[in-house]
């Protein structure tokens, strides 16, 4: 997937840009992503705090403590409820949930955190990065496997 791109919630009142290249892809098993999307997993886009901005609307915030025990503020919009970005404190990336991006049917995933709480029906390719909590390595391997994705992407 190309950047800068844009995204936004279900009611098109909030709108986003992501303005550099993200650091990473990943899909996130966690309780609250769960919980908070009513579905199996979380797509996160890990995107430097500089190379995101809300371009239209103005967001609501949520405040909750992660799995981690990191706390979060999660940016949603007031009319429909979408959940649009995930800011954890003292980290200079954001996540934005990327199934809000324009196309996000492009996305591919390079791998999966929080793994002890997935779904048990889950099964996970051999290739892919598969984490049981969040990744130990300061998420380097996720990073770079993102990295050499988008490499091969032409043009
Ligand atoms: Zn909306
Ligand atoms: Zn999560």
């Amino acid at each position: 997937m190309h950047f800068p791109r844009e995204g936004g919630c279900q009611c098109g009142a909030v709108r986003y840009a992501v303005t550099r290249e993200p650091a990473s892809l990943y899909c996130c098993h966690c309780t609250n992503c769960q919980a908070q999307s009513g579905a199996a997993f979380a797509m996160s886009m890990l995107v430097a705090r500089d190379g995101f901005d809300f371009v239209q609307g103005e967001p609501q915030a949520y405040h909750f403590v992660a799995d981690s025990g990191n706390r979060k503020i999660g940016w949603f919009c007031p009319d429909c409820g979408v959940r649009l970005m995930h800011d954890t404190e003292g980290r200079d990336t954001i996540t934005v949930r990327a199934g809000t991006l324009d196309g996000a049917q492009e996305l591919q995933p390079v791998g999966h955190i929080w793994t002890r709480s997935a779904q048990a029906w889950m099964q996970f390719d051999q290739d892919q990065l598969v984490y049981a909590q969040a990744p130990d390595d300061g998420y380097a391997a996720l990073k770079s496997s993102w990295t050499r994705q988008q490499s091969q992407i032409p043009g």
